[in-house]
C-alpha cells in the first residue's frame, strides 16, 4: 500500500489520533462525508498498533443490545469488503473467513445475557443439543470443567462429572485473517476520499482555545490545527484523554491490560481449518478459533481466578511470551479439545487491550467541545471498526450541528441491517453496565 505523508498545510477539518483499524474506520467515514481528516500515528503505517495482534473474531454475543446490533451490522460490512473500501482498489484486501461461533450452554454461563439480544434483533442462531454438538465437532469434550482454576489448584485436575447442556451456534460468525491489512484497506479508502496520513509522528499535547479544541501539538513542538480532534489511540487512550484534560470528568475510564495469545497445532487427525469452530468458553477460561495451517489460536476469557496484568505505561511492559501463561491457556483449551498437546516451543504474541471500566467501549463526545473519543475497545471491538467509524461520523456531525447528545442521545440506523444502534450505550458518563461479563466477551 502507498504511504502518504501529510500535505503542505497545517490546518485540517479534523485530526484523528491513531491509525489503527478503528482510527482508519473513523477517518474513512469522516472523509466520505467531506470532513477531510489528517490521521496522525507515531508508528510507521496503518494497523501497526494493537490492531496487528488482534484475533479478529467477528461474533455477535454481547451483553448489550447496541453491542449486538453493531456487531451484526459490522459483519455485513466485512462480508462486502471490496464495496466498503471502494473506490480504493488495493492489491490485497482483507478476507472474511466464515466459521460458526459457539456460546456454551451451562448453569452460570453468559448465554442468558446475550440470547434475549439476539432474539430481539433477529440475529440467526441454532440451538445444538449435545448429540448435535458432537456430530458437528467431534473433537470437543462436552464435560463441565468450571469454574476455571489455576493449574496449581487441585480443582483444575478434578475429574469432571457433569456435562454441558449444549450450545448456541451463530453460523454467520467468522474472523479476518489479516487484521493489519484490514486497517490498511480502510486507510486506502480514507485516502481515496481525501484523508491524509502522517506517520512516525507522536502527539504530545491537545490544544484548545476559547473553551474548544483547536489542534494537537507534536513531539517536535509544532502544532497542527483542526476544529475537531478524535482520540482513537488504542491502549494510549487514557494518556491522550489526559492531554485533553477530559479524563477526570468521565464516569467510565480506560486502562491498558497486557494479554498473551498462543497458536498451537491441532492434532494431525483433525482438520481444524475445515471443521474447526470458534468458542468463547467461560467454563474453561479460554476462547479459541482456527488459525491457518491446522492450528488453534487460544486467548483468555479473564476468569476470576486469574490475576490480571494491568499496565501503567503502555510503552513499558513485558513483550515476551511467558511459560506460565502458555501452560495455563493451552492446558485449559486441552480440556475442551483433549487431542491438543502442549508444544515445547511457544508461538503467539503479546499486546495490550484498552479496557474500559465495564469492558464496553466508549464512542462519544467529551466535555471539551470538538474533542471526541472512540476508546476502551476492551479486546472486543475489532469487529466493529468500520461501523464504529460510521457511528462516530454520525455522532460528530450531529453534535457539531448543535445536537446535545448527552441529553438527547443519537441512535444510528445501521445502513446495511436497518438495526438501531443506541449510542448512549457507549456514553462516557453511563452507569457501569450491570449486564457486562466484565471480560473480553463484553
Ligand atoms: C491480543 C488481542 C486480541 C484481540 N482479539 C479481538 C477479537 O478477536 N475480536 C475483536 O473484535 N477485537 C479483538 N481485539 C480488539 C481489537 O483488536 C482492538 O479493539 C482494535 O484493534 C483497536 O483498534 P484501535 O484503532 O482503537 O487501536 P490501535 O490499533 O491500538 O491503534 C491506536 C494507534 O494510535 C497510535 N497512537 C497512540 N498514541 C499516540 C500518540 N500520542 N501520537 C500518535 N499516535 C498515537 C498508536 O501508535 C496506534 O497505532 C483484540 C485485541 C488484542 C490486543
Amino acid at each position: 500500500m502507498s504511504s502518504t505523508t501529510s500535505n503542505s498545510t497545517d490546518h485540517h477539518d479534523a485530526i484523528v489520533i491513531g491509525a489503527g483499524v478503528i482510527g482508519c474506520g473513523v477517518a474513512a467515514a469522516l472523509a466520505k462525508r467531506g470532513i477531510r481528516p489528517l490521521v496522525i500515528d507515531r508508528l510507521p503505517d496503518a494497523g501497526y498498533g494493537s490492531t496487528s495482534s488482534s484475533s479478529a473474531i467477528i461474533r455477535f454475543g454481547y451483553s448489550t443490545e447496541a453491542g449486538v446490533a453493531m456487531a451484526w451490522e459490522g459483519q455485513l460490512w466485512w462480508r462486502n469488503w471490496a464495496e466498503v473500501i471502494a473506490p480504493a482498489e488495493p492489491d490485497a484486501i482483507a478476507e472474511f473467513v466464515n466459521v460458526p461461533m459457539l456460546i456454551l450452554d451451562f448453569e452460570g454461563g453468559y448465554l442468558p445475557r446475550v440470547l434475549p439480544n439476539l432474539d430481539r434483533l433477529g440475529v440467526p442462531y441454532e440451538r445444538l443439543d449435545r448429540d448435535e454438538l458432537l456430530a458437528r465437532h467431534p473433537f470437543l469434550d462436552l464435560h463441565r470443567f468450571g469454574p476455571p482454576a489455576t493449574i496449581d489448584d487441585d480443582a483444575f485436575w478434578r475429574d469432571p462429572d457433569t456435562l454441558l447442556r449444549g450450545a448456541v451456534s451463530t453460523p454467520d460468525s467468522g474472523f479476518i485473517s489479516d487484521p493489519m491489512l484490514s486497517a490498511q484497506n480502510l486507510a486506502d479508502s480514507a485516502r481515496a476520499h481525501g484523508a491524509e496520513f502522517m506517520f512516525n509522528t507522536e502527539i504530545v499535547g491537545v490544544e484548545s482555545s476559547d473553551g474548544r479544541v483547536s489542534g494537537v501539538r507534536l513531539a517536535d513542538g509544532s502544532v497542527v490545527s483542526a476544529p475537531i480532534v478524535v482520540n482513537v489511540a488504542g491502549p494510549h487512550s487514557s494518556q491522550v484523554n489526559e492531554m485533553a484534560g477530559v479524563g477526570a470528568s468521565m464516569s467510565v475510564t480506560t486502562r491498558p491490560l497486557r494479554r498473551e495469545v498462543f497458536i498451537v497445532p491441532a492434532a494431525d487427525d483433525i482438520d481444524f481449518d475445515r471443521t474447526g469452530v470458534m468458542v468463547g468458553d467461560e467454563d474453561t477460561g479460554v476462547y479459541f478459533r482456527p488459525e491457518s495451517g491446522n492450528n488453534v489460536l487460544i486467548g483468555s476469557t479473564e476468569p476470576e481466578c486469574d490475576e490480571l496484568e494491568w499496565v501503567d505505561d503502555p510503552d513499558d511492559y513485558r513483550t515476551t511470551l511467558t511459560e506460565d501463561e502458555h501452560q495455563l491457556l493451552v492446558l485449559r483449551c486441552a480440556r475442551r479439545i483433549p487431542s491438543l498437546g502442549v508444544p515445547q516451543r511457544k508461538r503467539g504474541l503479546v499486546d495490550l487491550y484498552d479496557v474500559s471500566s465495564d469492558w464496553i467501549p466508549v464512542y462519544d463526545r467529551s466535555d471539551l467541545p470538538g474533542f471526541y473519543m472512540a476508546v476502551g475497545s476492551s479486546g472486543n471491538q475489532f469487529k466493529n471498526a468500520p461501523i464504529a467509524g460510521y457511528c462516530m461520523a454520525e455522532l460528530i456531525e450531529g453534535v457539531e450541528s448543535g445536537r446535545d447528545h448527552d441529553s438527547d442521545p443519537i441512535v444510528v440506523i445501521g445502513p446495511r441491517s436497518g438495526l438501531p444502534i443506541d449510542m448512549s450505550t457507549f456514553s462516557r458518563n453511563r452507569d457501569v453496565s450491570a449486564a457486562s461479563t466484565m471480560t473480553v466477551l463484553g
